[in-house]
């Protein structure tokens, strides 16, 4: 077979800016050893995030200038609205300024003391969103998902038994809603089944509970569907979107995932009551409900950007430039979760670094000496983000979309062979500075 190569050529080049070991020590101590606090001008790859980072389309570009900024009635909404409806056949589409937003307006309206919601695993924000109104939200991950050295081509699926358990306990007139997150974004990237879909909408239908989705990275999981379950193969990528879409009574979205664009969101739904409810906050929080939280050149680059995601060279393309740096990770036995997900590959910190004590970050010790070994940039999922409820030690490089080439993956590649070959000089790391919520971002270190 021959290589898989970026299915776009580049028009426009933002250059890197270089650094030199020195400056990079240096540049770190002053940013109290925490990679949030660095200027992004001092980082030559970043792989904070893929969240907002996607390289935009030469068509993209070319609707930022069509653009309608009417206030009302935008032509640039109805683009945005047919194209979301296209996608996930919902009747109300409501455009907010990203997904914490449409999700503070869905759980705004359903939540408030003494309810329950369920996941796969919650997002966050979504999380965070549920909790703000005094309701509860409860993860409901199948057992092999919480294990990251088992391999299986669904780990993102929701244990529907436990689901059925859930119900009963809390009962279905206090679960206003059940959410699946495709991709499981907190648990790895991994995918969700159709298969699992279909259970899961069957036991909400049942039980006359609606099924949302987080879809976030529905492109990505569309496509693990169309490569791994059997059945979908022959199936196009939209026709499987829609049909993940036909599930649900509706979607809320991060359109800086799998949109392909820098901000944007949407809340999706087809019972009227509750999109009259949610438009009349949408219009206290976001805007009137023809722009939401957005500018008509936002929705014209939303509207592209599900054209161009649904295509399967991209997703080739795409899960494949993932997966080919956890295929380096793994041959030069650094130890990450496994499978590799769609949107990022996570170092097990626990198994790189064994002799740093979870107390002592070993995830923050592997973010740092990436960024003074080679300028990259990731990010520590584990204690420092989680305190005592960390359920692993992990270090997040995520994947911009279309925006680095496989020369930058190789050399991301060995700054981290390199950084493993002297793991047993890591050192700890412990607190001088945190704040009492969300301190991942703010905090600073010094070396043990
Ligand atoms: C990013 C993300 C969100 C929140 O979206 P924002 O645009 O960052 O507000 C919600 N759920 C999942 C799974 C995400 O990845």
């Amino acid at each position: 077979m021959k290589t898989i190569i970026e299915p776009f050529r580049i028009k426009s080049v933002e250059p890197i800016r270089f650094t030199t070991k020195e400056e990079r020590k240096k540049i770190l101590t002053d940013a109290g050893f925490n990679p949030f606090l660095i200027h992004a001008d001092d980082v030559l790859i970043d792989l904070l995030t893929d969240s907002g980072t996607s390289a935009m389309s030469s068509d993209q570009w070319s609707g930022i200038m069509r653009g309608d900024e009417s206030y009302a009635g935008a032509k640039s909404f109805y683009k945005f609205e047919d194209a979301v409806k296209k996608i996930t056949g919902d009747e109300f589409i409501i455009p907010t300024h990203q997904g914490r937003a449409a999700e503070k307006i869905l759980f705004s309206v359903l939540g408030g003391k003494g309810k329950y919601f369920a996941a796969n695993t919650f997002f966050d924000t979504t999380r965070a969103n549920i909790e703000f109104t005094g309701a509860e939200a409860v993860d409901l991950l199948n057992e092999t998902g919480k294990h990251p050295e088992k391999r299986a081509p669904f780990k993102g699926d929701m244990d529907v038994d436990a689901l059925e358990g859930f119900i009963k306990k809390y009962g279905r007139e206090n679960i206003p809603l059940i959410v699946l997150t495709i991709t499981n974004n907190s648990g790895g990237g991994q995918p969700v089944s159709m298969k699992n879909i279909k259970d899961v909408s069957a036991v909400c239908k049942k039980n006359n509970i609606p099924l949302f989705l987080d879809a976030c990275r529905f492109a990505e999981n569309a496509y693990f569907i169309k490569m791994r379950e059997d059945g979908y193969k022959d199936k196009s990528v939209l026709e499987i979107c829609q049909e993940m879409f036909s599930c649900a009574a509706g979607s809320t979205m991060s359109a800086k995932k799998d949109a392909l664009v820098n901000i944007g969101g949407w809340l999706s739904l087809n019972d009227e009551e509750l999109a009259m409810k949610c438009r009349n906050l949408l219009i206290v929080t976001e805007g009137f409900p023809t722009y939401g939280g957005l500018a008509g050149r936002d929705l014209e680059a939303i509207a592209q950007g599900l054209e161009e995601v649904v295509d399967e060279h991209y997703l080739q393309y795409r899960i494949r430039s993932t997966e080919y740096l956890g295929e380096k990770m793994l041959s030069n036995g650094i130890p990450i979760i496994e499978p590799p997900g769609g949107h990022a590959i996570y170092i097990d910190a626990k198994r790189f670094a064994p002799h740093i004590p979870a107390e002592q970050f070993p995830g923050q010790s592997i973010t740092c000496e990436m960024y003074i070994e080679g300028g990259i940039r990731a990010c520590e999922i584990g204690s420092v983000m989680f305190g005592k409820n960390a359920m692993m030690e992990l270090v997040r490089m995520a994947i911009p979309r279309r925006v680095y080439t496989q020369s930058h993956i190789d050399y991301v590649a060995e700054v981290l062979i390199e950084v493993y070959k002297r793991r047993n000089e890591l050192r700890g790391y412990a607190f001088t500075y945190e704040a009492p919520m969300l301190r991942h971002f703010t905090a600073r270190f010094k070396q043990l």
